[in-house]
């Protein structure tokens, strides 16, 4: 921070406080001493004092009190030992000017007793602007909009903008999202709440823009309102002043925006608002108070655009943004999330093997992208005729103070329910093998993608506010851009998945649950170990650990492996009491490492689906984007109608592609070398962890004795290609024996 702004606002500071006991000893010197003094109908006297001090000043003599208060606060010179460099003073001179701020307008109430218009709105054509301290009427009122949640903060005005023009769009900003707006100061003799009245903005408590007065000095009663509002509903006593501060940082969402050239007066009331964790914002070139400790982020920030304002402020004081309606077409809810649409229904489709469809969250800086921006790149859903399928590519940037790379799985996963949500249009499946399928009813209220970035960006918002403060989706439909898209998500999902390569299911004593499918599968629950991911693949151990962080009550919960069961067929008894809760006794127990006995329950959601194939003595497995015959008889949509259901199937295990070269796949059963066909799509995508698996357990060329489609669709003809290669798989043990 710099030392001039240290300077300025101390000086300031002096300057307040010694003008304003000049005033009072003048006050002193016309009227008795016990003349009483205060704001009209309040129970918390000087509600800034009385809050943070516990003084109740009620006659003129009581207000030398906190002056000589003040006095004491003003630092003799900059100190450098305190931990902040500076900032302890300066916090200190801040405070200590708020307080004569306080008296100053508590002398006004008494010479001056018509200056404020002590009502809800202004009465404009008498001009009467300004309303000054809101009596405790308008505190119960409005105060408790601030504690449910209606208002979630105020943005605390003063000075001017450069015209009308300005000031009404930066206040309609602040309006959009339910800020409260305090205005108080001129700027060389103008007023915000002038230009909004020349604007033809309607002013008022009634439309949250409150003209509190002309002086700088009439800002303390934003804050005057903020302390009474955590009095009364905070339950907060006067003169705890730690918590009254603390409750305002956290409780509630407000800041300074300074309008015009910020003098020393206007500097030591923004080192003021510090102490509440309300940071200021300029729009001029003001030395800035960079480094964060007492507000959320930073403290002071200069030369912000008046097109910016509103969301830089937002930004800087963390608030987040809720949006509470979603204006699509459709219905919207979970009630929709188990909905088909079937053949009949079926507007137009993209993924589930006609198209590709990909989805994929990075995370981006603050500012490179634009929230609640929704691009489409390439053809809409209204140029698409009936029956017809396109290529997608979803493509979501996300931006926060508090993101990290490790939660974009969780929030790309989030996709499938959401999109599901949505009336008229089912999801299915995730990453590179999603499935979007739009009804003719949705169609023909008006669906379109944009509807789908809409839902996205509203609930991103409401379900991650702490991580989440900027949302742009980008839609591409030409095949090429889809392409392009799913070629760099694959690299990212390969990434995400090898994050816990390293990792062995023998060390952690924590696993974590994913109960994220029970709407569609009531009874499922996947467990995730380090070696087993989920079977949807988009969630691995990290993906569990870091949901459990963002969201505790989650679906992602840690389980505690207690007493080992079976290691080899990797059974615990931890796991089993969480499983047989989170089913609701429908599931009493089930194997970590094995699809012959007691297999884990399998969703729709899988990305393969494993079967046995007795008569080659091993297993096969096919990949969702593989629609041909397999060797057991079932296509994978057959497969997965079957055993989607929330079931444990022996016989069967929903896993995800990366998981068949994990170490611990199917291990109970003989392991990854029990594997005897695979379509060729999937062997190849995994080939090259294919061939270094074969490599660790002594065979170099394992992949190449893995059948698929191309020697056969039959355990015959599957088993004749098995015995040419020396397929390790029928020398083990029988695997129904087992
Ligand atoms: Fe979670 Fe399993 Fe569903 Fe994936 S398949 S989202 S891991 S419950
Ligand atoms: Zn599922």
């Amino acid at each position: 921070m710099s030392k001039l702004v240290a300077f300025a606002a101390i000086q300031g500071g002096y300057k307040v406080v010694s003008s304003v006991e000049g005033e009072l000893n003048n006050a002193l010197a016309s009227y008795n001493a016990d003349t009483k003094i205060g704001f009209p109908n309040t129970a918390y006297y000087l509600p800034v004092i009385y809050s943070l001090t516990g003084i109740k000043c009620e006659t003129l003599e009581d207000l030398r009190k906190p002056i000589e208060f003040a006095k004491g606060l003003l630092p003799p010179h900059i100190k450098s030992k305190n931990h902040l460099p500076y900032l302890g003073p300066l916090l200190d001179a801040g405070m200590a000017a708020i307080f004569a701020y306080e008296v100053k307008e508590a002398i006004r109430s008494l010479i001056d007793p018509d200056f404020y218009f002590p009502q809800e709105d202004p009465d404009i054509e008498a001009g009467k602007i300004w309303v000054g301290p809101a009596d405790d009427t308008i505190l119960r009122k409005r105060g408790v909009e601030f504690v449910d949640g209606s208002a979630p903060g105020f943005a605390a005005i003063v000075g001017a903008a450069p015209n009308p023009e300005i000031a009404k769009m930066i206040v309609e900003d602040y309006q959009k999202r339910s800020l409260y707006i305090f205005c108080a100061a001129n700027h060389n003799g103008t007023t915000l709440i002038d230009q909004l009245i020349k604007a033809g903005v309607q002013i008022g408590w009634n439309t949250r823009i409150v003209p509190f007065g002309y002086d700088i000095s009439s800002a303390v009663f934003a804050l005057g309102f903020a302390n009474r509002a955590a009095m009364a509903f905070g339950g907060v006593q006067p003169g705890d002043y730690k918590k009254i501060l603390l409750y305002n940082k956290d409780r509630i969402f407000a800041f300074v925006n300074a309008l015009g050239d910020v003098g020393t007066e206007w500097a030591v009331a923004a080192a003021g608002c510090v102490n509440w964790g309300f940071p200021t914002l300029a729009d001029t070139d003001i030395p800035e108070i960079l480094p964060t400790g007492i507000c959320t982020y930073e403290h002071v920030i200069a030369n912000v655009t008046h097109e910016e304002m509103c969301q830089r402020s937002v930004e800087v004081r963390g608030l987040k943004v809720t949006v509470s309606e979603i204006d699509i077409p459709c219905s919207f809810g979970p009630a929709y999330e188990g909905e088909r649409v079937r053949g009949a229904d079926l507007h137009c489709q993209c993924g589930g093997g006609k198209t590709q469809c990909t989805e994929l969250v990075k995370m981006a800086d603050m500012n490179e992208i634009e929230d609640g921006k929704i691009n489409i790149v390439g053809p809409n859903i209204e140029d698409i005729k009936e029956g017809g399928t396109f290529p997608l590519g979803i493509y979501v940037q996300i931006a926060g103070r508090e993101f990290q790379t490790d939660f974009e799985p969780i929030i790309e996963r989030q996709i499938h329910h959401l999109v599901n949500y949505i009336q008229g249009v089912m999801h299915i499946g995730q990453r590179d093998i999603s499935w979007i399928r739009i009804g003719k009813a949705s169609r023909e209220k008006g669906f379109t993608l944009k509807d789908i970035g809409a839902v996205l960006h509203a609930k991103f918002h409401q379900d991650f506010q702490k991580i989440v403060d900027k949302v742009q989706i980008t839609f591409y439909t030409n095949k090429k851009d889809v392409e392009e898209l799913t070629k760099r998500a694959r690299k990212e999902y390969k990434t995400r998945d090898e994050r816990v390569e390293k990792m062995r299911d023998e060390d952690v004593e924590t696993y974590y649950s994913c109960t994220l499918c029970q709407s569609f599968a009531p009874n499922h629950v996947c467990s995730v170990s380090p070696e087993r991911t989920g079977l949807c693949g988009a969630y691995n151990w990290m993906d569990c650990k870091a949901s459990f962080e963002i969201n505790p009550t989650g679906p992602n919960q840690p389980i505690e492996k207690g007493e080992c069961i079976d290691p080899k067929l990797g059974q615990w008894k931890g796991v089993n009491d969480f499983v047989y809760k989170a089913s609701r006794g429908a599931v009493t127990h089930y194997n970590f490492y094995s699809l012959i006995h007691d297999p884990m329950t399998t969703c729709g959601c899988c990305e393969c689906i494993a079967a046995t194939l007795p008569l080659c003595n091993g297993i096969m497995t096919v990949n969702r984007d593989y629609s041909g015959e397999t060797p057991c008889g079932m296509k994978f949509t057959t497969l997965a109608g079957v055993m989607g259901g929330g079931a444990s199937s022996p016989g069967f295990i929903g896993h995800s592609k990366f998981n068949i070269t994990q170490g611990k796949f199917v291990k109970g059963d003989g392991g990854l070398l029990r594997m005897v066909w695979m379509p060729k799509i999937l062997k190849e995508e995994i080939k090259e962890r294919l061939i270094k698996r074969g490599e660790e357990f002594g065979y170099p060329n394992f992949y190449d004795m893995i059948a698929d489609e191309t020697v056969g669709i039959t355990e015959e003809e599957v088993l004749e290609f098995l015995k040419k290669k020396g397929h390790p798989a029928l020398s083990m043990d029988s695997i129904i024996a087992g």
